[in-house]
């Protein structure tokens, strides 16, 4: 799925494309449930620890064993930065914005970048709830908006 940014035409005027995360063998649980519209990590099948981002062994107990645990898919900003420059080209119309480490309620850290928060009044402890954005051509994103 992954296209590393490629630059299209969109009417008149040319877009660029965000380049998307790549999808492995390892991530699938993720994707597949950004698909039915859920957030999910991996839990440990031995120690029960939650873990993101997908990892191969538990970092706790070493076990192998995992299964995807689906979350209410809301949190806080634990920490953020606002970017002044865009790093790609998808994120220059988008200058200044936020990008968040969100602690989900049930204790597992993200990053996602926060283009509808204010770089103003942006604050760690804001509340933060999930949503799915369909790009085109792209497929599904978990997206996160401060709910405060
Ligand atoms: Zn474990």
């Amino acid at each position: 799925m992954s296209d590393g940014g490629t630059t299209g035409k969109s009417g008149d005027s040319k877009t660029v494309t965000r380049p998307m995360p790549p999808r492995t063998e390892l991530s699938q649980g993720f994707w597949d449930a950004v698909a039915r519209g859920e957030l999910a990590v991996q839990r440990c099948g031995a120690c029960g620890l939650l873990r993101h981002y997908p990892q191969l062994r538990c970092p706790a107990c070493q076990s192998a064993e995992v299964s995807w645990q689906p979350l209410a898919g809301e949190g806080e900003i634990h920490s953020y930065t606002v970017a002044h420059r865009a790093f790609h080209p998808a994120w220059k119309e988008h200058v200044p914005y936020v990008i968040a480490t969100i602690e989900l309620d049930e204790g597992v850290r993200m990053v996602c970048d926060l283009l509808g928060a204010d770089p103003d009044t942006i604050a760690i402890g804001q509340r933060v709830r999930v949503r799915f954005e369909d790009l085109p051509g792209q497929g599904r994103m978990p997206r996160f908006d401060v709910v405060d």
